[in-house]
């Protein structure tokens, strides 16, 4: 167990923190203690084990005892929607709540930093004008990575999912909320012209938990249909456990470009706290420090 130096903790100490469930191995208590002793905030970040039957008690306790700022996790980023009195319009459009701000009168604003911590690797934005995506998974980070690529104008995106109820309900969403021009192509994951869509495609992003610990070993899609893997593509795994991912370490072996997973988290945290904080410079080199010092212990 981590203790916080007790002399850090005094009776103006205040509470920020993330909420979820299951919530011990989150690392975002480790990256914003970190940012918060470095920036000289006497706020202390803990991670909040909550159940979807206690989302709104907890959340209105904690506004009542002035907690600052809160991070909204699996499996409450989109019942929080209904429990903010406001939402920003990036929370609105992405339909997630991953960020709590307090507001006046005990009430909570929402926001969504998730798809500015995607996007930060991706830079500069011209470098994807005109190219073809390929994403894989049609679940809640699929949502924010779509998102993410409407503001990168690509040419075409394909959408690559396991069923097609998940890849309606993903077309439904999008159709509703128009938020993506882009001509898009969706399909199964078993459709046979799979590799030559994975050729074509100048960044791939896999949005699964496929290959994540402890399933290590596992690759999405599976092994076979990476052999047409052009150097020019770009692979982009938003898994950070393990770092690098099979997948990312395959891409390496063919020269590609890739991006894990630690990076977006780092991002997403930063960019709440400064939400939070009203800080500009967010100390984002030692929070990555403190993720790999910590990932390093967890996983070796
Ligand atoms: P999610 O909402 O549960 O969606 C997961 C998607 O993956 C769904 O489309 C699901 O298909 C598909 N999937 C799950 N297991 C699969 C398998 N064995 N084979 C093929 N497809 C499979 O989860 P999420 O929130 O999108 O998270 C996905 C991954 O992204 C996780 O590893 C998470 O840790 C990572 N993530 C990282 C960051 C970061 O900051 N780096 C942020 C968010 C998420 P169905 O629709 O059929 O269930």
């Amino acid at each position: 167990m981590t203790c916080i130096k007790k002399e850090l903790i005094d009776g103006d100490t205040a509470l920020v923190g993330v909420i979820g469930c299951p919530i011990k191995h989150s690392l975002s208590p480790v990256i914003h203690n970190a940012a918060l002793t470095e920036l000289n905030l006497n706020w202390c970040y803990l991670a909040i084990p909550c159940t979807k039957d206690d989302f709104n008690l907890v959340i209105q306790g904690l506004r009542a005892i002035d907690c600052k700022g809160l991070n909204i996790t699996i499996p409450h980023k989109n019942i929080a929607i209904n429990a903010c009195h406001k939402l920003t319009t990036i929370a609105k459009n992405a339909g997630a709540v991953n960020t709590l701000i307090p507001d006046k009168l005990n009430s909570w604003i929402g926001s969504n930093t998730d798809i500015e911590g995607f996007l930060v690797p991706l830079q500069p934005k011209k470098e994807w004008q005109k190219k073809t995506a390929l994403v894989i998974g049609s679940g809640g980070s699929a949502k924010a990575v779509l998102h993410g690529l409407s503001t990168l104008e690509f040419s075409k995106i394909y959408i690559v999912g396991r069923n097609q109820v998940s890849l309606d309900n993903l077309l439904n969403e999008i159709n509703k909320n128009q938020f993506l021009s882009t001509e898009l192509q969706l399909l199964l994951n078993h459709d046979v012209l799979l590799s030559k869509y994975i050729k074509e495609s100048d960044l791939i992003i896999n949005a699964t938990p496929v290959g994540m610990y402890p399933d290590t070993k596992e690759m999405p899609l599976g092994k076979k249909v990476w052999e047409n893997l052009e150097n020019n593509t770009t692979l982009y795994d938003l898994i950070y456990t393990p770092r690098p991912t099979e997948w990312l370490k395959l891409g390496k072996i063919y020269g590609c470009q890739t991006i894990d997973g630690l990076e977006m988290l780092i991002q997403q945290g930063a960019a709440s706290l400064r939400l939070w904080s009203g800080i500009e410079k967010i100390p984002t080199k030692l929070m990555k420090q403190a993720a790999i010092k910590a990932l390093n212990a967890q996983y070796n």
